[in-house]
């Protein structure tokens, strides 16, 4: 198989926690690569062990130092090289960034075998809307950050995931609770694993069950979207008012309908009763 391969970066995903989910193509590409770059040699050297593969691996992530990085990117402008990170997609909250970067500028061939990823598996189980989401990472361990951020994604029209550790949970419901009320809220926890469990709820009946039954393991944290819009939702009169300041009703009505996404004809009505 070496010779079919061409040189270039094989990005290539691991299961994540199922061993049985690794793909044709995957064994194969790890089988005819001339070296792997990886994490951490004893996870990877483990998955190689279950594959029968013996492989040179080299330790690679984006803290390291330029020497080494190049030292990787030569390697793989005249070698096929596969990356692949401790489980799941590498560059999804694991490293390979920079390094896919620096060897697409570098005219180096970039290829990616698909797999499985936590946050794709978390959105398939969670039952919340799946057409638009925003993979957000792990959310900051500090309160006050913690709560910026979810401020900052408060309006997104999407379901948001990020990844979550068992010991951080609480504190993330709890802050979700607070700064986005109301909204459905999804925890999936040891994917494709033995104790696989995906639960839904409000934060505050998350809270509970977890506190009952302290959670373990590894977990993908969803968080519906926003309900849609209602005239309940915003003061349209103060936005009306302050629009016909300068602007024509017809005009506001149709800014405060953009803001919105409420109906035109109904704000402009509103719009002729305030002038
Ligand atoms: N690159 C990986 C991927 O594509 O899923 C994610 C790597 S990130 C460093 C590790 C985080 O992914 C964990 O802390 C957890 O939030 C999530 N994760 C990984 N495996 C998981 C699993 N089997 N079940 C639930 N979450 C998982």
């Amino acid at each position: 198989m070496d010779h079919q391969l061409s040189p270039g970066l094989y990005i290539v995903a691991t299961p994540i926690g199922n061993l049985g989910d690794i793909t044709l193509r995957a064994v194969e590409t790890l089988r005819g690569v001339a070296a792997i770059a990886c994490e951490d040699t004893r996870v990877t050297g483990k998955l190689l062990n279950h594959l029968g593969i013996k492989k040179r691996m080299i330790r690679y992530d984006d803290h390291a130092s330029e020497y080494d990085r190049d030292k990787l990117l030569a390697l793989l402008a005249e070698q096929p090289v596969a990356l692949v990170s401790d489980a799941g997609t590498p560059l999804i909250s694991d490293p390979g960034y920079r390094l896919v970067k620096l060897a697409r500028e570098a005219g180096i061939v970039v290829t990616s075998l698909p797999g499985p990823s936590a946050a794709v598996v978390a959105l398939t189980l969670a039952g919340l809307p799946s057409d638009r989401f925003l993979f957000a990472g792990f959310l900051p361990s500090k309160d006050k950050a913690r709560r910026d951020v979810l401020a900052e994604l408060a309006a997104v029209p999407a379901t948001l995931v990020f990844y979550e550790t068992a010991p951080r949970l609480d504190d993330s419901l709890a802050a979700i609770d607070v700064v986005l009320p109301g909204r459905e809220v999804g925890v999936a926890r040891e994917l494709t694993k033995k104790f696989e469990e995906c639960r839904t709820g409000s934060p505050e009946e998350l809270r509970a069950h977890y506190a009952a039954h302290p959670p373990k393991g590894e977990i993908v944290l969803l968080v519906g979207p926003p309900a849609e819009p209602t005239a309940d939702s915003f003061d349209i009169d103060a936005m009306l008012r302050a629009e016909l300041e300068t602007e024509k009703p017809s005009q506001a009505a149709g800014k405060v309908a953009k803001l919105t996404g409420l109906d035109r004809k109904v704000l402009y009505a509103r719009a002729l009763e305030l002038k």
